[in-house]
């Protein structure tokens, strides 16, 4: 009995609309157990830098697989969609985790498991809407404003994304594993830039594409990394008595 694509997009949806509803009220009260909030109690724990290559992998790849079998993957605009996807998981896939200076740290494997399943779903649900579902995402798109301020909101997003992770990788010198203040570049504002770039790259893709699963994945987004930069700012508080209090979590001036 083999799958049907229809039911696995479906399904892949409903997924990630599930993960993303009770990903905020957990992570609202519980830390994802990873990087500095990793610790023991969460069962097996694997290798940090080999995590994020194996959770991140289905992203670029199954992207990739799903999206060349597609009627429209020669169209100019489902290409222009598939060059954003795939230079930012590329980086994060593949580049990002051999510049981490993380030595000898771990992460739960429930976290990566959960992550990996993620990935696929998503990663399966964008390409499939892109390449084969959307019939909007033809010559005409080319002129409608969101393709053209989606695409530019995606690569301020992922230059601050990329630039607050330098930041952050090179607070450590190599061999280190300690954690300090982070200065430059947006930290000046908020604690988590990068998490911001993030959020602000999926919101451009969404507008851009104009489609369910891009939206789902913003969504997504949001209820993972708004938890995440509330908790990693109170760990900066309690961890650094001379933290700049004027400094917010997430967004300059609001939150
Ligand atoms: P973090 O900011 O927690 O960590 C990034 C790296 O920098 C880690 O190696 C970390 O070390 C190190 N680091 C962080 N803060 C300091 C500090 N103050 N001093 C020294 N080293 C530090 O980011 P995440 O690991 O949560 O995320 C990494 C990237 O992945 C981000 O760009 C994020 O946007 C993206 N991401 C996207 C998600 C999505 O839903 N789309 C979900 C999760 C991440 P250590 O690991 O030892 O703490």
């Amino acid at each position: 009995m083999s799958a049907d694509p229809a039911q696995l997009y479906l399904l892949s949806q409903l997924l990630v609309a599930g993960m993303a509803a009770v990903t905020m009220p957990v992570l609202l009260f519980i830390a994802a157990p990873y990087g500095r909030h990793a610790g023991p109690g969460w069962g097996p724990q694997v290798n940090a830098r080999l995590s994020w290559i194996v959770m991140e992998a289905p992203a670029p790849l199954l992207f990739l697989a799903t999206y060349a079998a597609g009627p429209n993957a020669w169209r100019p605009v489902p290409l222009l969609l598939c060059g954003l996807w795939v230079v930012h998981y590329t980086y994060r896939a593949f580049l990002y985790p051999l510049r981490l200076r993380n030595r000898g740290k771990k992460n739960a494997l429930l976290a990566v498991v959960l992550a990996f399943l993620f990935n696929c779903a998503n990663s399966f649900a964008n390409a499939w809407a892109i390449s084969f579902e959307a019939t909007h995402l033809d010559r005409s798109w080319l002129f409608d404003p969101r393709l053209w301020f989606g695409t530019v909101l995606f690569v301020v997003g992922h230059a601050v994304n990329r630039r607050s992770d330098d930041i952050l990788i090179h607070l450590r010198k190599p061999g280190e594993t300690g954690y300090r203040i982070p200065q430059g570049g947006l930290f000046r504002w908020v604690s988590c830039p990068n998490y911001l770039g993030e959020i602000i790259e999926w919101a451009g893709f969404a507008l851009a594409a104009w489609t369910r699963p891009a939206l789902l994945f913003f969504l997504f987004t949001c209820a993972n990394l708004l938890p995440r930069a509330l908790a990693n700012h109170r760990w900066y508080l309690e961890k650094f008595p001379d933290y700049p209090k004027e400094r917010k979590a997430l967004i300059p001036y609001v939150l």
